[in-house]
């Protein structure tokens, strides 16, 4: 591991050196197995952050005060550490520069990770699509890769945020959760034939799911990602 970026307070990317990595393609995950000196053994999922042209593969990972890994990579790994990885794993949750219709990203929390790997492959790509992200974040301050978002929005990515507990004073952007009123301004109608790419908190995927299920997205367009157990 190389280098540790502060993301938000509670969230970081884990730069990784990693010389043996076949390469992915966005939207996938690799496992991190972390191995205590007894030989205890713990494996979580993580996204890739990284697009595949990056020079080093990065994960970004938020705590949970009750975790017991998060709380591991995102307190205690230090520059040098060594851990395994397995990957890229993930065949359906992925995007491609060749799919060329509209793409809308829904993001909850540190679901927005697989969405940095996807808009950092677009950029470097012929842009025949037109990307939306739907980003659904606690508070502002919660907002993961904040100024790289500014730097897409730019760029020609139509980034949406939504605040569901804090906002600002003069916040200009949306409040509440991510549901069919909100998506039905926001989601690319259905003539335009577009795919979406869920990712978040179980509870969160469920939702966002049924909303466009509601506006008349096929099933085979939407593509979903859970992070967290069911219910969460
Ligand atoms: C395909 C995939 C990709 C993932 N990508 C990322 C990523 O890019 N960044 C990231 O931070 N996490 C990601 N996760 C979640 C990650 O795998 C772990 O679940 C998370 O880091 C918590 O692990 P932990 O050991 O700290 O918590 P645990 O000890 O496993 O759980 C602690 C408590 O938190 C609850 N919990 C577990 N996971 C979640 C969750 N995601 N949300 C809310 N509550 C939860 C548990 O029910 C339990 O109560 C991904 C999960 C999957 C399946």
């Amino acid at each position: 591991m190389v280098e540790l970026i502060d993301e938000t307070a509670r969230t970081k990317s884990i730069v990784l050196d990693a010389p043996e990595w076949a390469g992915h393609s966005p939207g996938q995950h690799l496992d991190v197995r972390l191995t205590a000196e007894d030989g205890y053994q713990a494996q979580r999922s993580y996204s890739i952050a990284s697009a595949p042209a990056d020079e080093h593969l990065v994960i970004t990972v938020e705590r949970l005060d009750d975790g017991e890994v998060s709380p591991y990579l995102t307190d205690e790994l230090r520059v040098g550490d060594v851990f395994e990885l397995r990957g890229p794993i993930g065949g359906y949750f992925v995007w491609r520069q060749s799919i060329s219709r509209p793409l809308l990203m829904l993001a909850g929390g540190s679901g927005v990770v697989p969405f940095r790997s996807m808009l950092r492959d677009w950029a470097t790509g012929p842009r025949s699509q037109t990307p939306r992200l739907l980003y659904s974040s606690r508070s502002l301050e919660h907002v993961i890769f904040r100024t790289e978002l500014e730097a897409f929005s730019r760029d020609g990515v139509d980034v949406q945020i939504t605040l569901t507990r804090e906002s600002p004073t003069g916040w200009r952007g949306h409040r509440g959760r991510i549901d069919s009123p909100l998506l039905e301004g926001l989601a690319f109608p259905i003539a335009d034939d577009p795919i979406a790419y869920i990712c978040g908190p179980s509870g969160f995927v469920e939702a966002a799911s049924q909303a466009l299920l509601e506006l008349g997205y096929p099933p085979a367009r939407i593509r979903t990602e859970r992070f967290g157990p069911s219910g969460s």
